[in-house]
């Protein structure tokens, strides 16, 4: 019969407890998320800064409705760049002190369409061992050369670049990496990169808006980078991404980019309700100060024997170990009223199933001391 692996593979899922499905969310209103008819404290939004449903940004989504459309009626080459896009990459360029800026309609298509890209047989990607699905399936196709390197083993990394001399070498990296919450070392990978006159290219997701001055991620590292790509659907609480880069790249991507070039641009109005976001979030630094207040609150209401990834992010990793504990620890936190998703193969590597918790600036002290009390009872 044809395709008959595919009930096989799906029943191997389930019996190695990897077997994903989709949680309908029916209301999710900053701390709290409602989910088959109960409400449970939000410990896995990606809403980092608490701005999804603004005041102003929701403003700023009708404004841009009204004003520019909630459809953007092509490709960018053709009719779909807005007045609202040319703002927002505006917007960005000066934020992020950049010469320019492209937009995509999702992260995971502007750093698998870049990479794809620039892919060619004289040039090499090198990537961080943890480096986004996004990033390796861009990375890694028949017209690329492409090898990870030990996260954040730059001793590895030079290494393997000495090998390399003379080829058009791009150096892979996460800014605050996703699943542990650690931070690359800019300034380092900034020496390595010259030392090899390769370029760099940071997948901001997690540190734009959270990371640095005004919200700067990388950027605040006051390293020059060659590409920097963020996506609008995390800290930013809307959806679609931005990669920026100098001239020479921002012209080659407009005539080589197939995901940019072959897609419908973002909608006018996203474009606008994500400048109004971004210019607020520049300015509400308390934001900021807040995710490290309460995540200083978590780690020292944790008990010892819990075992706390190092971060100075919004990601707070707790390596548990099996597919199962993770699972009916996540279970148990449910119970009390806790939603936070245990994460596992192939997301992270066999062995390390975690719970990830997401410290956000809508949350309060109490949501904190409480979510630390019940890990504290449920773990070993
Ligand atoms: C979420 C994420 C992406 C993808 O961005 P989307 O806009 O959600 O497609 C890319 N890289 C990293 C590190 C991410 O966490």
């Amino acid at each position: 019969m044809s395709f008959s692996y595919l009930t096989q593979q799906l029943a191997r899922q389930k019996r190695e407890h990897l077997y994903r499905y989709r949680q309908l969310v029916e209301q999710a209103a900053g701390r709290e998320i409602k989910i088959a008819g109960k409400s449970y404290l939000n410990f896995s939004s990606n809403d980092y800064l608490g701005l999804n449903q603004h005041p102003s940004i929701n403003k700023a989504m009708q404004y841009g409705v009204d004003n520019y459309g909630a459809c953007s009626t092509g490709s960018s080459l053709i009719t779909g760049y807005h007045y609202a896009h040319q703002a927002l990459e505006d917007t960005i360029c000066q934020w992020l002190n950049k010469p320019k800026c492209v937009l995509f309609n999702s992260g995971f298509s502007a750093n698998s369409g870049v990479l794809k890209a620039l892919a060619g047989d004289d040039n090499y990607f090198w990537l961080d061992k943890l480096s986004h699905a996004s990033l390796i399936d861009g990375a890694f196709t028949k017209q690329s050369n492409a090898k990870r390197f030990f996260h954040n083993d730059y001793q590895h990394l030079d290494n393997l670049l000495s090998k390399q001399q003379g080829k058009n070498n791009l150096i892979v990296s996460e800014g605050v990496f996703s699943m542990d919450g650690d931070q690359a070392d800019v300034s380092k990978l900034r020496d390595i990169a010259n030392k090899h006159q390769a370029w760099l290219y940071l997948d901001d997701a997690h540190s734009i808006g959270v990371i640095g001055k005004q919200g700067q991620g990388s950027a605040s590292s006051q390293q020059p980078i060659e590409i920097t790509m963020a996506t609008f659907g995390k800290a930013i609480a809307t959806s679609g991404a931005f990669v920026a880069c100098d001239e020479t790249l921002y012209d080659y991507l407009l005539n080589f980019c197939r995901d940019y070039i072959y897609s419908t641009a973002m909608s006018p109005a996203m474009a606008w309700a994500t400048k109004a976001s971004i210019e607020l979030l520049q300015q509400e630094q308390w934001r900021r100060d807040k995710i490290v207040e309460l995540s200083q609150i978590f780690s020292t209401t944790l008990k010892s024997s819990v075992k706390l990834l190092p971060t100075s992010s919004s990601i707070h990793a707790i390596v548990l170990g099996s597919e199962e504990s993770a699972l009916a620890i996540a279970e148990k936190l449910k119970s009390h009223g806790i939603w936070l998703s245990a994460i596992r193969p192939p997301t992270v590597k066999k062995g390390t199933s975690r719970l990830r918790v997401t410290i956000c600036a809508g949350h309060s002290h109490n949501d904190i001391r409480y979510l630390a009390d019940k890990i504290n009872e449920v773990v070993n």
